[in-house]
């Protein structure tokens, strides 16, 4: 420990590390239970500390905070975190006496579970706390409150520690190629479902994510620090980054206090001789990251980076690194921010106030009033409103009927977020659309416009309305309408959660139907239109009699906010009958994916995450290496996701073609495709490259902008569906957005029966886009559908599921997943 800490007495009551774990911090990766060992034991020693559980991870681990302060402070902290949320509101905040309010401090560490060296330098920071008796320590204790978060990330971070750990020596080794230094697929950086938390702060897919915001908005944080690893042989980065990348909804003055913070961690890494650097490289755009979201909430969010040594020593281009080295730039620069926060305690609580009144001042002034919405999918409308209310963002049900953008709101089925009220930069960044942008470079993506990720009918209010009540939760329902002796149910497929209903229905052995042509009929809630995609149960010939049905039908209903309509003939309009051709018979999915070194686990994990978590669906992931010996007869959908499959063997690729030929249903997305081109299991071709060729000659020092501008790094386009085709079945309107990364574009096939669904003639809806992009993807197939012997591939373009939120997108691949098998075959053309 003498290696890490600052010179003092060390209280001897409080049990070091050392004497809990038996080791020193450095000389193993702590595991994440060891860490919870560790903090509870101080929790217990120290009345400095007051340990509190937010949230569990996907693998059940604790997510907690350890709340550090003064016990004078801890003893009326309620009374300091109630001064912190007036200062939220600007009717209130004057009230606020700051002579002797401490800031808030919430410091948080290896988001991505594989940068170690912030979990580990967590404990050391915790133990300095507890125990350093220094008039440093006491400074700090007493002019903040820090809500230390040890790990964002417990699941990937237990991952790495148990690989770093597995490969030791007790001669270390640094030598980059060795296994230690090199983990394998899909690594520790992910959650369990291979989503980087460290994009999900704005989204909040995951629990980690809406455990972590609830803390966030129960105590409104001056300063909230993000402490990550990047290369092994870059030095040590910390905040500001690349002014030109800043978002330009974040006031300058969060820069200004960004940087002024940190002239405390460069004086603090001086003092022990480590290399920094700032302003060169990250940006602070993308509001869903973990240094940015603060700065959307009135708060001064630091990034850090620290050069991973990966294992537990690593040669670099800056000498060998140790372990031990880059969990002592991780503590110094934990205590800088303290000193800072201590220091700038009353600037920072100033700032916030003055945050809060400027966000009202822009409210008021704002030409656009408010959003409205609507949607027939309360499951989506739910989803969508818990997001907007954990950002503390208000939405309110309508007294009045609205027309706006050209399209009409009822009051009775519309709901309304205005601009006017103190979450006005979160509502203007989750709704607007935005086509300028000050620099074309992107750490991530350049667009994340809400409404149209849900696919929600909304528009713009430049006029003042008249609000209903505050909308505090949407609760979806679902019932089974009964008839008298029913001749069959039918499910409708507009329903979200239509797909998963669907699974479970098949998986009780009953027999289901999809009807192909729309028709009315009499049913348990009197005549009623059923559609395209709307599911047939039949009640004669099934496993069970009538009333079994009736019980299921009702569970599920219950379960999956769905809707089964009882109908007592199968005599409908429009020519059609339940036993009509045009009503086809469905097969249960089984369903597997190839994953593996090489594949996205990304995309992966977004299938995974979506089947397992949305569908309640078994997905077998079958690893490349295991991809021989998997008997492909078990399923009848492979999907295979973004990613590099040209290293299948021979005789790997001839079992998938083989299956496909066979009857196989094969959904590609985004790159897969261009492995089924070049293998000729598809007839598609890559879109000819019509690049303009430069008269002007670039000078060196512009290279890497030129880089950037030519990469699409993740924007939002608009696209037209053909409702009629079973892909687009349970789509309301005919345009979606879909989220596009990549340039890659496909000539659109001649047959126009195999491309469903096309980008519109001005298609970029939000988002940077490299220049020329536009045009050139312009009425181009966005998804094509291909036969190949009785089997069909289905290739998306774009990632229907990005980040667990594009709910807009998810209908397209539940349709993939059940109605592939009704695509007439006829209508495509062969390969
Ligand atoms: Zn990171």
């Amino acid at each position: 420990m003498e290696y890490y800490l600052p010179e003092g007495t060390y209280d001897k009551s409080i049990p070091t590390p050392m004497d809990v774990l038996g080791y020193n911090p450095g000389d193993w990766h702590v595991s994440h239970d060891q860490l919870v060992t560790y903090l509870k034991a101080l929790d217990a020693a120290s009345d400095r500390i007051e340990m509190r559980e937010y949230a569990r991870s996907h693998e059940n681990r604790p997510l907690f905070n350890l709340i550090i302060s003064d016990p004078s402070n801890l003893a009326r902290k309620e009374e300091i975190r109630m001064d912190h949320l007036k200062l939220t509101d600007h009717s209130k905040s004057d009230q606020v006496d700051i002579t002797n309010l401490p800031a808030i401090l919430y410091q948080g560490y290896s988001i991505h579970g594989n940068e170690s060296s912030g979990a580990n330098a967590a404990i050391v920071n915790a133990y300095y706390l507890a125990a350093g008796q220094s008039s440093e320590v006491m400074h700090t204790l007493k002019n903040t409150v820090i809500l230390l978060d040890p790990c964002y990330n417990p699941d990937g971070f237990n991952r790495f520690a148990s690989w770093a750990n597995t490969h030791k020596s007790k001669t270390l080794v640094s030598d980059p190629a060795s296994r230690e230094l090199n983990e394998v697929w899909p690594r520790g950086r992910t959650n369990h479902y291979w989503f980087d938390l460290n994009r999900d702060w704005l989204l909040l897919t995951h629990p980690e994510s809406q455990g972590r915001i609830k803390v966030f908005h129960n105590w409104r944080p001056n300063v909230l620090t993000d402490h990550h690893e990047m290369g092994t042989n870059s030095t040590f980065f910390f905040q500001p980054g690349i002014p030109s990348r800043t978002n330009p909804n974040t006031p300058q003055l969060n820069q200004d206090l960004t940087e002024k913070i940190g002239t405390y961690h460069a004086a603090a890494l001086d003092s022990i001789g480590s290399l920094y650097y700032t302003k060169a490289s990250f940006d602070d755009f993308y509001y869903g990251k973990g240094s940015t979201y603060p700065d959307a909430n009135g708060c001064i969010g630091i990034l850090f980076e620290q050069a991973s040594s990966r294992g537990h020593l690593h040669e670099s281009s800056n000498g060998v690194l140790s372990f031990p080295f880059t969990i002592r730039n991780q503590f110094v620069t934990s205590l800088s921010t303290q000193k800072a926060t201590a220091h700038m305690r009353k600037e920072l609580i100033n700032f916030k106030r003055d945050f809060y009144k400027k966000q009202k001042k822009a409210a008021t002034s704002s030409k656009i009033k408010g959003y409205v919405i609507k949607d027939k999918d309360k499951v989506k409308l739910s989803s969508f409103h818990r997001i907007l209310s954990s950002h503390k963002v208000d939405m309110y049900a309508l007294n009045q009927n609205i027309s706006a953008g050209g399209k009409q709101f009822k009051k009775e089925d519309s709901y309304y977020v205005p601009m006017d009220q103190s979450q006005y930069l979160m509502v203007k960044t989750i709704f607007e659309k935005v086509r300028k942008f000050p620099d074309s470079l992107f750490y991530d993506v350049s667009a994340w416009t809400l409404p149209l990720a849900f696919d929600l009918t909304y528009a713009e209010v430049t006029n003042t309305v008249k609000l209903g009540d505050k909308v505090t939760s949407i609760n979806p329902s679902g019932k089974l309408h009964s008839v008298r002796g029913a001749y069959a149910y039918i499910l409708d497929w507009k329903s979200y959660n239509a797909p998963a209903a669907l699974y479970q229905v098949m998986n009780n052995d009953l027999r289901t139907k999809v009807i192909n042509k729309p028709f009315s009929l009499e049913s348990g809630v009197g005549v009623r239109k059923f559609n395209r995609g709307d599911i047939v149960i039949p009640i004669q010939n099934q496993t069970m009699d009538l009333n079994e049905i009736e019980d299921l039908l009702g569970g599920i209903a219950q379960d999956y906010q769905v809707d089964f309509y009882g109908v007592r003939s199968g005599w409908a309009d429009n020519n059609m009958t339940l036993g009509n051709p045009e009503v086809d018979k469905l097969d249960m999915p089984s369903v597997a994916m190839i994953v593996g070194e090489g594949v996205s686990s990304y995309d992966a994990g977004e299938v995974w995450h979506h089947i397992d978590q949305r569908y309640n669906i078994p997905l077998t992931m079958i690893d490349k290496r295991q991809l021989f010996r998997a008997d492909m007869s078990r399923y009848n959908a492979l999907i295979l996701v973004n990613g590099r499959y040209k290293d299948l063997s021979k005789s790997e690729f001839d079992k998938i073609e083989e299956w496909v030929k066979g009857g196989g249903n094969l959904i590609l997305f985004r790159n897969a495709i261009d492995w089924a081109i070049d293998k000729e299991i598809i007839n598609l071709e890559k879109a000819k490259d019509e690049k303009e060729k430069s008269t002007v000659k670039s000078k060196y020092q512009q290279s890497a902008a030129a880089n950037g501008a030519t990469v699409l790094g993740g924007a939002i386009f608009e696209a037209k569906i053909d409702l009629s085709h079973p892909l687009c079945y349970g789509y309301d309107d005919d345009q979606i957005a879909l989220f596009r990364r990549g340039t890659s574009l496909y000539e659109t096939p001649t047959n126009s029966y195999s491309n469903p669904v096309n980008y519109t003639n001005n298609p970029v809806a939000s988002g940077y886009i490299p220049r020329g992009f536009d045009k050139k993807a312009a009425g181009r197939a966005a998804v094509t559908v291909h036969q190949s012997g009785s089997g069909k591939v289905i290739c998306f373009q774009d990632n229907l599921l990005f980040r667990g939120y594009w709910y807009g997108g998810n209908k397209l691949f539940g349709n993939a997943l059940f109605f592939s098998s009704i695509i007439d075959g006829r209508t495509l053309a062969k390969d």
